[in-house]
């Protein structure tokens, strides 16, 4: 077993709050993971500290030119055993976006380590009622204090803990509105839309905020040259049953590799449907519509899991995707996916991995 990172003990740990109340983000717990670079150092000071507000340059690069990225997965409680979902290709994820934007590649089986003891240390804020979980969120962001346009010298990454509730209330899934925006884009070729920066969310909003303003759940953004093809929906990956197939746009390096993509094609597979990534773009999927063989499209991403859409906005055009209903793969994919998540179905593909109990 691997050594204990050092632990800044919190003279006084919080009030749990009402577990059966939880919303998303907005309660977090008594402990946060700091690890420290600097230039001469590299990555150093690797500790779990109380959770509370940092100091931070009024220069610091990450403020004045975006120099951040962010990682989101999730731990989840079962039979008193927590286990982490996938979290190798969340560490895997974030040195591909530090590269992107010019900043320290970090070791991920340290990081790993790092999250399990940090979550052991946090055990009794994991939840465990019906589609409950504590959502972990890694984030790297450049701290030196100069106004030079040139990579940060100096980097801090964080990593705080939120309970947090079903996405749904319940398990029952809610179909969504979904605007596809044609006016403005979120990532372009050769940018940094596969990476999960922090801008592309900046990006993202005014449009986001137009659609809520129009009654829609979310954007379906096209893609950033012709604006024809299908990227990503909001913060989630798009999906296509066309014909009984799983479908999804082939990733392009505008699209964000989603983990929950991987997941559900790979689990796709495994219950014997074919699946199948192309660009495909929004004029043929309203002709697929119209033939009837699309019959479902929903979207994937960590923080809700499989998202079913109901109906779709081009321009004046609306249409509404199976009676918007819930569709039978996508139930099936959701049960699956929700069901090793959380334990209560076996995990053939190795994909959870279990926080031990250190001794401190
Ligand atoms: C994080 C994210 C996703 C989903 O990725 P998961 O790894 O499945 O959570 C999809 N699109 C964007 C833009 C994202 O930032």
């Amino acid at each position: 077993m691997s050594e204990n990172i050092e632990l800044k003990v919190s003279p006084e740990l919080k009030e749990k709050p009402d577990f059966s109340q939880l919303t998303f983000g907005e309660i977090f717990t008594d402990y946060m993971l700091s690890f420290e670079y600097s230039l001469d150092q590299g990555w150093h000071d690797l500790k779990i500290i109380p959770y509370g507000p940092i100091e931070l340059s009024p220069a610091a690069q990450s403020i004045h030119y975006g120099q951040a990225v962010f990682e989101g997965l999730k731990a989840y409680k079962h039979d008193g055993e927590v286990v982490l979902f996938r979290p190798e290709e969340n560490f895997k994820r974030i040195n591909q976006s530090l590269e992107r934007l010019k900043m320290p590649q970090i070791d991920e089986a340290l990081l790993l380590e790092g999250l399990k003891q940090l979550v052991d240390v946090d055990r009794e804020w994991v939840p465990d009622g019906e589609g409950q979980s504590l959502y972990i969120r890694p984030t790297v962001f450049a701290t030196q204090g100069v106004l030079g346009v040139h990579p940060s010298h100096e980097y801090r990454l964080l990593i705080i803990l939120s309970p947090s509730g079903s996405y749904y209330g319940g398990d029952s899934l809610r179909t969504t509105k979904i605007y596809v925006e044609d006016e403005y884009v979120r990532a372009v070729r050769g940018g940094v839309g596969f990476a999960k920066v922090a801008g592309n969310y900046a990006a993202s909003l005014l449009a986001q905020a137009n659609a809520n303003q129009l009654g829609f759940d979310q954007v379906l953004w096209l893609d950033g040259v012709e604006q024809k093809y299908v990227e990503e929906v909001g913060s989630m990956n798009i999906f296509f049953v066309i014909d009984g197939k799983v479908v999804t746009p082939s990733l392009n390096g505008s699209i964000l590799p989603g983990i929950t993509r991987k997941t559900v094609l790979e689990l796709a597979e495994s219950l014997g449907y074919e699946t199948e990534e192309r660009r495909i773009s929004i004029e043929e999927l309203y002709e697929l519509h119209q033939s009837g063989a699309l019959t479902e499209v929903f979207g994937t991403g960590t923080a809700a899991v499989i998202s079913p859409v109901g109906t779709l906005q081009y321009r004046d055009e609306e249409i509404v995707i199976n009676n918007n209903e819930t569709g039978p793969v996508t139930q099936k994919l959701y049960d699956h996916y929700t069901g090793i998540q959380s334990g209560k179905l076996e995990d053939p593909h190795g994909w959870r991995v279990v926080v031990p109990r250190y001794d401190r």
